[in-house]
């Protein structure tokens, strides 16, 4: 085979590859907007974007759905310049041009904030993510956006999930949708159904401008950095764990747990069995239905431009 050959056979290889990435996360996506009725007629939704390659992905899978969805609503991308040294501040706005999108680049020096504040030498993660999401929260409502998309996927969901059980004492993770403390924000996460490595894999394809996260020099969350450890050993070890664990996040049995306050276990009568109560006994309904993300007409119709746009 010639080298023009060899070549045209891997350009082949890596279009094929990225359609069938392009297709999943589309589909992934699609699927949890229409499970977690993330996204509705008339919604004004600001999507964050870092310049991780999480947030190119989402604000891409969310643009090329929007151009098809059965509902429509309006997308602005919204970068938050927090002043870190090094921070490359043209990247994003070169980026953001070329596309068809309202965007927004707020400069805010909650850099120097957080380095007065914490320790040297102390992770400062903790303290710049609140105040980034207070900023981004705050400028939401300036700009008329009704929720806030964030670019957690699927390995993000089940980390902070053992981040919560070992550290916290909390059988807790992170919601596809919830409101902020105040009740004023729709925080969503188009992205919990894709995994992490199909999302770095889409990334790298498309050659994104990845701009780091650790320019300020932070050093990482260790805790979290060991539990992504322990995870991704599982995956090497036992495929298919992953993937098991989220399924059971989506499929809770509150009568099969410990927790007297989503299930009464005080007022448990004979005849109870099998999840299927008398509805006096039971505080929270316990269902064994299998949440799995299902297609809908809905997410058929946000599907339908995969088939015309993959080439
Ligand atoms: S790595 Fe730096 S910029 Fe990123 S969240 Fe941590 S402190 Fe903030």
């Amino acid at each position: 085979m010639t080298a023009q050959a060899h070549q045209e056979e891997f350009d082949r290889k890596q279009k094929l590859r990225f359609n069938k990435l392009q297709k999943r996360l589309r589909r992934e996506v699609g699927q949890a907007i229409e499970a977690f009725n993330l996204i509705e007629e008339g919604d004004r939704v600001m999507v964050c974007l870092s310049g991780g390659k999480d947030s190119f992905t989402m604000l891409e899978i969310l643009m090329s759905l929007q151009k098809s969805a059965p509902v429509k609503f309006d997308l602005v991308a919204v970068n938050m310049d927090q002043k870190q040294p090094g921070f490359p501040e043209h990247i994003l706005p070169a980026y953001l041009d070329q596309l068809d999108i309202e965007y927004h680049i707020i400069e805010k020096d909650t850099y120097s904030v957080v380095k007065s504040v914490i320790p040297e030498g102390k992770t400062t993660c903790g303290l710049c993510s609140r105040l980034r999401r207070g900023t981004l929260y705050g400028f939401a409502d300036e700009i008329g956006c009704n929720k806030i998309a964030l670019g957690h996927h699927r390995d993000d969901i089940i980390e902070t999930m053992f981040l919560n059980m070992f550290h916290g004492g909390k059988l807790k993770a992170m919601p596809p949708k919830l409101v902020s403390d105040d009740g004023k924000n729709m925080v969503i996460r188009p992205l919990a159904y894709a995994r992490e490595k199909d999302i770095a894999e889409f990334a790298e394809l498309k050659g994104y401008p990845i701009i780091p996260c650790n320019l300020c020099g932070s050093q990482e969350n260790l805790q979290r950095a060991s539990i992504k450890e322990m995870l991704q050993d599982w995956d090497k070890r036992f495929p298919g764990r992953i993937e098991t664990m989220f399924k059971a996040m989506c499929n809770v049995v509150p009568s099969h747990l410990a927790d007297e306050k989503l299930f009464d276990f005080k007022g448990l009568k004979h005849g109870y069995a099998h999840g299927i109560a008398d509805s006096d006994s039971v505080l929270t309904l316990t269902t064994s239905h299998a949440h799995e993300p299902q297609l809908s007409s809905g997410v058929q119709q946000f599907e339908k431009i995969d088939l015309q746009n993959l080439s």
